[in-house]
């Protein structure tokens, strides 16, 4: 796994995973709120991330 936002590799027992630390964790959460904001419509009929798990 890495960090989805610096891309920095992850490993599971870290604490702040999938983030690697709490400064991305936090501008991930920065980033889905601002997400939220910034949707103008619904145009992805399916959004599936069950598939984050590839390698561990
Ligand atoms: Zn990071």
């Amino acid at each position: 796994m890495v960090c989805p936002i610096c891309k920095k590799p992850v490993k599971p027992e870290d604490p702040e995973f999938p983030f690697c630390g709490e400064r991305c964790r936090i501008i991930d959460l920065g980033n889905w709120a601002s997400e939220k904001y910034v949707i103008p419509e619904p145009s992805q009929p399916e959004r599936k991330k069950d598939d984050e798990e590839d390698e561990a």
